[in-house]
């Protein structure tokens, strides 16, 4: 497993739509071993293949507390079947805007339909943080970043703040 770098914002590859994945084979599980070890040692909690530059529609995300073991999930072609109508609010981070949080309102529960590791066809249903995840992780598919949900000024300061972390760096 190796690391890759992992872009930040306001890199303008993290604007780009990714691709559908034909086949879940093994050049596509060493993606995504990479990018589970890249999570883990960020550390963070999810992570789409865009974020170290892979415009594929590809997801990891591991959700144990700390005192488990770790459980890592594969999500591949995602898709959300079905939002409930009732939204939870979430004090959100995202590693591509590192040290910003901001509270972001999505639908409380979805069903969601995608190809696991192995290429399987799963539908699950999530809620709470699992659910947030999801979302924010589904989002980075489409180019659309936690910050783009808040408001102008707030997504420029963010912005802002980053890059002056990246400069003192
Ligand atoms: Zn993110």
């Amino acid at each position: 497993m190796a690391l890759r770098e992992i872009l930040l914002v306001p890199n303008p590859v993290l604007k780009q739509v990714s691709k559908r994945v034909e086949v879940v084979d093994d050049d596509l599980r060493v993606l995504m071993d990479d990018m589970l070890a890249t999570m883990y040692a960020a550390p963070g909690i999810g992570l789409a293949a865009i974020q170290v530059g892979v415009p594929k529609r590809v997801i990891v995300m591991d959700l144990h507390r700390p005192e488990e073991a770790k459980q890592p999930r594969f999500f591949v072609n995602p898709e959300i079947l079905w939002a409930s109508e009732e939204t939870a609010p979430y004090e959100e981070g995202c590693l591509s805007v590192p040290e910003i949080y901001d509270e972001v309102e999505r639908p409380a529960q979805v069903k969601l339909r995608y190809l696991n590791y192995q290429g399987e066809t799963v539908e699950e249903d999530a809620e709470g943080l699992f659910a947030v995840c999801i979302q924010h992780e589904m989002d980075h598919l489409e180019g659309v970043l936690f910050i783009d949900h808040l408001s102008r000024l707030k997504r420029e300061q963010a912005v802002k703040k980053v890059k002056k972390m990246v400069k003192a760096a």
